[in-house]
């Protein structure tokens, strides 16, 4: 019990004014102070959720499947002394850490025949990446995710979290999100607008998240986002779908806003019901068809989802391409690219997918979609960063192994649980294997990769990014 929990009476009045008859108002300020179950989401691009389940029970994990997301589970674990966040396959990118509720957006996004798996997508508002892995997950890397992010620093933890995944169909942007209706009209298949919010549903995991709160701070956030979908729906395909949630309980932020949205389109898009998403959603579902979850419902955080699709265009007064700086990439000539794709499926027995570009020392696999965006938006990042060339040859990189590196058939090392952490800890290794091989090897705990390393002799040189390496209370 969070007998802390921040719970102002000018809120817990605002909520009682819009609590729907059939929830009552103890059972809400019950599971606000009920500290939130544990979840995760298997992440499929490196694990089917049958082999997930198969390595962890035996390690005393127990996993309740969430009954809105088939790869999601709520986990109790017998020995809880080291943090999920340093198990092995959280840091091998196994599995994300994801709050349960926060698993029905792309659930809903993905629950119509418009979303394709390789289309043009969207997430407007993507750190730290819950949803973003999510989505690239269910596209199993094709197509191309356009992930936008407007604070820097979070745009780094999306980064390596779309790295530690081994996403590899992302292009990463860093703007107000506003700028998609302006610059990209009538473009993505689909699109996520998570939206920043007043978040209201998230005092479980955050006991003082509603110190700052007022009425007038909620209207404020409710101003934006009325402007970020406005925005969004401007960037969607006729025909496309799109997602808009928040982590809030406020008619304001939610209800309101996808009522503006109306007001100002009319019939150029309908919403869908989401009552049918999953076994006991219409617990949640207003008389419109969102999803307004209540953190009693599902014993979950509080969220809101409405799916919206596009029936046709609508005239663009916002239109008006970005400023963009000079492209610094040019696609590598086949006579460079062959030799190396070559080379790379000689030594590990996989042959990286994409297109690729080379800038100064840096070669990158851009993803399949991406000359659908090129030239009408300014990247911060854009697919992977395949390797590094020097004078001599090139260097493969950490996050072409954590991409690749599972399914490699030759070219790996598998250490044991003492010599693997000694890798997540930068140190070198000498792995006891009949014989060392020669030259970048990927290096693997329990078929999954944590890192590349170099043969020297019979140690294996550690090529871990610095700023992963871990020092202490990792995996057991
Ligand atoms: N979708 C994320 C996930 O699942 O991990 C969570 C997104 S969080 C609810 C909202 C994000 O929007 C924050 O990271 C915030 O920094 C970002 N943000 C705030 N204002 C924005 C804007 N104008 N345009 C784009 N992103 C914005």
């Amino acid at each position: 019990m969070h007998d802390n929990t921040y719970l102002p009476d000018h809120f817990l009045r605002h909520i009682a004014a819009i609590m729907p008859a059939h929830l009552s108002m103890d059972e809400f300020v019950a599971s606000c102070r009920r500290p939130l179950r544990r979840s995760i989401r298997v992440n499929t691009l490196k694990i089917s959720v049958a082999a997930f389940v198969a390595r962890m029970q035996p390690l005393g994990w127990q996993l309740d499947p969430v009954p809105w997301c088939d790869t999601g589970f709520w986990l109790s674990r017998e020995d809880e002394s080291v943090p999920l966040g340093n198990t092995a396959e959280h840091l091998s990118g196994l599995f994300y850490i994801q709050e349960a509720s926060s698993m029905l957006p792309v659930t809903a996004l993905f629950a119509c025949e418009q979303t394709r798996r390789d289309g043009m997508l969207l997430d407007a508002a993507a750190a730290p990446g819950s949803k973003t892995t999510q989505i690239a997950a269910l596209m199993d890397n094709q197509g191309m995710l356009v992930a936008n992010e407007y604070s820097s620093s979070r745009l780094k933890v999306l980064s390596a979290n779309l790295q530690r995944c081994g996403v590899t169909n992302v292009g990463m942007t860093h703007f107000d999100a506003k700028v998609f209706g302006q610059w990209l009209p009538e473009t993505f298949d689909a699109i996520l607008l998570d939206a920043p919010c007043s978040g209201e549903g998230t005092v479980r995991k955050d006991e003082d998240a509603l110190r700052n709160w007022s009425i007038e701070s909620i209207d404020e956030i409710a101003a934006v986002q009325q402007g970020l979908l406005e925005s969004a729906f401007h960037a969607l395909k006729p025909g496309g779908v799109l997602v808009y949630s928040t982590c809030t309980l406020s008619l304001q932020e939610n209800q309101a806003v996808c009522q503006s949205l109306q007001d100002k389109f009319g019939d150029a898009f309908s919403f869908d019901s989401l009552a049918d998403l999953f076994p006991a959603a219409e617990k949640a579902c207003t008389p419109e068809g969102y999803l307004h979850v209540w953190p009693q419902i599902f014993d979950s955080e509080g969220f809101f989802v409405a799916r919206l699709r596009k029936n046709h265009s609508v005239p663009n007064t916002m239109f008006k391409p970005g400023k963009l700086g000079k492209f610094p990439f040019l696609p590598l000539p086949a006579k460079e690219s062959e030799p190396m794709l070559r080379e790379i499926e000689a030594a590990f027995g996989v042959v990286p997918q994409g297109n690729l570009f080379g800038r100064s020392e840096e070669i990158w696999l851009f993803p399949q979609l991406f000359e659908q965006v090129q030239g009408k938006l300014r990247f911060d990042r854009i697919g992977l960063k395949l390797a590094e060339t020097f004078k001599k040859g090139y260097r493969l990189t950490h996050e072409w192994a954590l991409a690749y590196g599972d399914g490699a058939s030759k070219g790996f090392v598998e250490l044991d649980i003492a010599d693997a952490r000694e890798f997540m800890m930068g140190r070198d290794v000498w792995p006891e294997q009949e014989a060392a091989g020669t030259g970048e090897v990927i290096v693997r705990y329990q078929g999954h990769t944590l890192g590349m390393g170099k043969w020297v002799g019979s140690r294996v040189k550690n090529a871990l990014p610095r700023e992963l390496v871990r020092d202490n209370n990792l995996f057991v």
